[in-house]
């Protein structure tokens, strides 16, 4: 079973911290959507007949679409594939979420359309607007509430800490409103400073303030804690889940499954070849417009499909698997760099290597300690 992402690259406004391929300008909309039409047609061979499994569509902001493109677009998915959809994911800013907007996106349940993946970050005011996010605190809490009463209940949202502006205290709030909404599935995440986001910048010319790398990880276990005492799976290191309720389509991309993204920026996979399309709208359009599709492509080597493993099954409650054929050959090197790794950042049993709660703050170094070459 296979998965489709869509990249919606339309934003209301650009968040300071954002490195995702997006625009603020709404002028290519209507050219984007018909290229996007002409790229699902091009790529309908894609899978071979593999039924589709899970449609995310991500961005970027996918309802800064009209309802009636984002039917047009899951028309031509299930023309154009064969589909057999559990999971239909659209991610929203919470300041698009009205009442109009989820009556007319509930026309797309008639392909599947059963999650929303809300883009709150905070429920804080001051934490927002550090993040020059769109919306308020309080349409955070209405859009969460007004997309349950709309019936959907596969509900996720982002929750962003570690920024200067974000106090223990109201982290542990954000959490507690997580539980009262029995909101079943959400991804936390650290804030980053990326190079080239307007947040950078802001932090060089001290306009904002800078991240204290101490409060995030004090943060980010007091975010383990809450998960533990409220039944929440921490089965991925930014993915929180109620028993049944993990996300289906990002679970196969750590799976290995094969998956094909369309709009720029977008990646996909399939067997051993990656492919990405360039983060480019302008030539996204004409080189489609041309029937031409604008991805380039590599073909990974066992080593790099090996190293792409130890890092997501790392990050993975199920752990890196030594028994699994991608790296059962380099067992015996694995074991070996295992022995450099401080004891205290993982368990290895039964063949597998999981990362304890303090090893999680360092996922990322310890998949490079087990790096093959
Ligand atoms: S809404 Fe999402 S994609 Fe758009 S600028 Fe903000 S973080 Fe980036």
């Amino acid at each position: 079973m296979a998965g489709i992402y869509i990249h919606i690259p339309f934003c209301k406004q650009a968040c300071s911290y954002c490195n995702f391929y997006f625009t603020t300008s709404p002028k290519l909309k209507g050219d984007f959507v018909e290229a996007l039409l002409r790229e699902i047609e091009l790529q309908k061979h894609f899978f071979s007949g593999e039924e589709i499994e899970t449609i995310y569509f991500g961005g970027g902001t996918p309802t800064r679409l009209g309802a009636n493109d984002l039917l047009r677009i899951s028309e031509s998915i299930f023309k154009n594939f064969s589909c057999n959809i559990s999971e239909f994911t659209i991610e929203a800013n919470p300041d698009d979420l009205t009442e109009r907007k989820l009556k007319e996106l509930s026309a797309l349940r008639e392909f599947g359309f059963n999650r929303f993946s809300i883009g709150v970050q905070s429920f804080s005011e001051e934490d927002l607007r550090y993040m020059n996010r769109a919306h308020s605190a309080q349409e955070a809490l209405s859009s969460i509430k007004r997309t349950q009463d709309f019936g959907f209940e596969l509900l996720t949202i982002d929750l962003i800490y570690g920024t200067p502006t974000l106090q223990d205290s109201q982290w542990l709030k954000n959490l507690e409103i997580v539980k009262n909404l029995q909101v079943p599935h959400f991804s936390s995440y650290a804030l980053t400073v990326e190079d080239g986001t307007s947040l950078a910048q802001k932090i060089k010319k001290q306009k904002s303030l800078p991240i204290d790398e101490e409060k995030a990880t004090a943060q980010f276990d007091i975010l383990m804690n809450f998960a533990a005492e409220n039944n929440f799976e921490h089965y991925e290191i930014s993915n929180y889940a109620k028993p049944g309720k993990k996300a289906v389509h990002n679970t196969n991309y750590w799976l290995g499954k094969s998956y094909l993204g369309l709009g720029p920026s977008a990646h996909s996979f399939k067997e051993l070849e990656r492919s990405w399309n360039k983060p480019n709208l302008r030539a996204y359009i004409s080189n489609l417009k041309n029937g031409l599709l604008s991805n380039e492509s590599e073909n990974l080597t066992p080593i790099q499909h090996a190293n792409e493993y130890i890092m997501t099954s790392l990050r993975t409650a199920l752990g890196l698997d030594l028994n699994n054929s991608l790296v059962q050959k380099f067992r015996i090197s694995l074991v070996e760099k295992l022995q450099a790794v401080n004891a205290e950042f993982y368990s290895f049993d039964k063949e597998i290597i999981t990362l304890t709660n303090k090893g999680k703050h360092f996922a990322d170094a310890v998949a490079l300690a087990l790096w093959l070459e």
